[in-house]
């Protein structure tokens, strides 16, 4: 059985993007990318078509696994928690699905934003993914970390209390950081 990654965050941290990045680097291991596809071609199309979560084939150098874009967490009012809180919610059903999501898969990757920084949403999604992961281990990283883009000690002090390894810094569109990111993969292959 092939180890099975799926890739977790709020809205627009880059997770379909990575997903085809994973896809699409099959045969081609873990080198950088040369040129970063059309977002819109990449990304709109899944968005629009799959609010499931969409799962493919994934090569990483010598890994073959399975990744997973999960539906997504988003804002419906909801609290995160099914509590009252600061927080922002997550609609119900896609919440449901996501957690279905993490709970078969091997690894639960925790994507944020590296050109936002760690956000409220983000500690949110955390907080929710360590309630719903049980023993299903979770690897933080940040995207859209390409030319150097690095994040600042604090946003990495609040990725690390949402997983196990990491914060990562990688690019779904340079291909940064993916030889990083097999590395830390490999672990639990
Ligand atoms: P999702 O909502 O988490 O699935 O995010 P998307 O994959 O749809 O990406 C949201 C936006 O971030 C799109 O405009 C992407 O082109 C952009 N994006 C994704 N990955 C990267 C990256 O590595 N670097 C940069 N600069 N932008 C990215
Ligand atoms: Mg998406």
């Amino acid at each position: 059985m092939a180890l099975r990654v799926a890739i977790v965050g709020r809205p627009n941290v880059g997770k379909s993007t990575l997903f085809n990045a994973l896809r699409d680097v099959a045969g081609g291991g873990a080198r950088p990318r040369r040129a970063p596809a059309p977002a819109a071609r990449i990304t709109s199309p899944v968005a629009r078509t799959t609010r499931d979560a969409a799962t493919a084939p994934a090569r990483l150098g010598p890994l073959r696994f399975e990744v997973v874009d999960t539906a997504g967490v988003e804002r419906d009012g909801v609290d995160v928690d099914g509590q009252r809180g600061a927080h922002a919610g997550l609609a119900a059903a896609m919440r449901a699905r996501t957690a279905e999501c993490v709970r078969r898969a091997d690894v639960a990757l925790l994507l944020l934003d590296g050109a936002v920084g760690a956000t409220g949403d983000d500690d949110a999604v955390g907080r929710w993914l360590r309630r719903r992961a049980g023993d299903v281990p979770r690897v933080v990283a940040f995207n859209k970390c390409e030319d150097g883009r690095d994040v600042s000690g604090a946003d990495r002090e609040v990725a690390a209390r949402h997983a196990d390894v990491g914060p990562l810094l990688v690019s779904a569109t340079h291909g940064d950081g993916l030889p990083d990111l097999l590395d830390a993969l490999r672990g639990f292959g």
